[in-house]
């Protein structure tokens, strides 16, 4: 398949009966870019990659690989790798013959053919296992052997659904690095669906967040985590307090909000004025504990729950007008301690509320 330098991704639409599964989707992709697409449960993710694949006719809209429209073609004529959560091997074929299949299809030349499957097979690590069948190998040897498929014809594209998810997590770390040294040697330009931040963040240069098959917003990994478009992309971000409130002030980007009989003093993302109700977004690991005297407003509260992560300690605190806050830290508290809590008001961020609500 030809190489492109851009894919476009104007207005994509997919509805199933009445329900709208994916809504105007517009996206343009640089080769070599790996993007991924993120959201909960149901936002579209999948829906948008079968799309793409050609496994899904479009309701609306159109792709196009630089002037070239492609969602006409059927998903052979595409050209491009996928690799699927659940490895999708021949159970009967071994490893070799699993990653020489695509060039048989193809029809390639007997020597080309070989040596392209060796490479991918040494590109993969499974040297020592070409002559196994699937069965014979561990859930990561078995996406490994789908990877090494989805890649050794050298697609203009490759498409990756959920991946590692069926993988203990220590493996799913592993093959982590694993995708991310195979992108950086090979420079396949890769859209990858997850629904976990973390993976996402690691792995992407860009990230789309999708929510109810919408797109939230589109932006590096730096972007997302410190400044989400929105409160539930923050709430997918990690922004574990999300707290209801009422604007009592803008000035400039400074926002003031009372939430729970508290006044938090943050940054103002998006529209608000005086009156407005907000929701208040703050990551666990920027609620400083005993931040007595360096903040104008610490919040006094009561340790509830303590649980051990490694270095640090994952808590909930309470202020006694009920306010909940997540928080982290490396200092040593315990529940029922008496704690002040502070957040830098410049990771403080305060959006426009909407018809939705945050759940603790
Ligand atoms: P998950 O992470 O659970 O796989 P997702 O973000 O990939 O979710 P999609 O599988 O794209 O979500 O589904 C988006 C919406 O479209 C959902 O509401 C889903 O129920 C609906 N949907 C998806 N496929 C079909 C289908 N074949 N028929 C009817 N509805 C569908």
């Amino acid at each position: 398949m030809s190489a492109f330098s851009r894919l476009r991704l104007d207005g994509v639409s997919r509805r199933f009966g009445g329900q709208a599964a994916l809504t105007d989707l517009d996206l343009t992709i640089e080769a070599g870019e790996f993007i991924a697409l993120l959201g909960p449960s149901g936002c579209g993710k999948s829906t948008a990659l079968n799309c793409l694949a050609g496994l899904l006719p479009l309701t609306a809209g159109s792709i196009w690989q630089d002037e070239r429209r492609i969602d006409t073609l059927p998903p052979e004529r595409r050209g491009f790798g996928m690799v699927f959560q659940s490895y999708a091997l021949f159970p009967h074929l071994t490893v070799r013959a699993n990653i020489a299949f695509g060039l048989r299809m193809r029809r390639l030349p007997k020597e080309e053919t070989r040596r392209r499957t060796e490479e991918a097979v040494r590109l993969v690590r499974l040297e020592d296992h070409v002559d196994k069948l699937p069965g014979q190998l561990s859930g990561g040897q078995q996406q490994r052997v789908a990877i090494a498929r989805a890649v050794v014809f050298e697609p203009s594209l490759v498409l990756m659904d959920e991946p590692l998810s069926n993988l203990d997590a220590k493996l799913r770390l592993e093959m982590r690095t694993e995708i991310r040294r195979l992108h950086q040697s090979l420079g396949l330009t890769t859209i990858y669906v997850t629904h976990d931040q973390e993976e996402a963040l690691s792995l992407a240069d860009r990230l789309v967040v999708l929510r109810e098959g919408r797109v939230q917003q589109v932006g590096s990994p730096r972007e997302l985590h410190t400044r989400p478009a929105n409160w539930h992309v923050a709430d997918f971000m990690g922004y574990r307090n999300l707290w209801p409130g009422r604007v009592e002030q803008v000035d400039g980007l400074r926002a003031t909000v009372g939430s729970s009989g508290h006044r938090l003093v943050g940054e103002a993302v998006g529209d608000l004025r005086a009156g407005v109700d907000a929701v208040v977004a703050v990551r666990p690991e920027d609620v400083r504990v005993d931040g007595s005297g360096e903040a104008l407003d610490a919040l006094p509260a009561t340790i509830e729950v303590v649980e051990y992560q490694g270095r640090e300690l994952a808590a909930e605190a309470r202020t006694d007008t009920g306010l909940l806050l997540h928080l982290r830290t490396e200092q040593r508290i315990a529940p029922g301690d008496q704690v002040k809590l502070a957040v830098d008001p410049l990771r403080l961020l305060v959006y426009p509320a909407d018809a939705a609500q945050p759940t603790d």
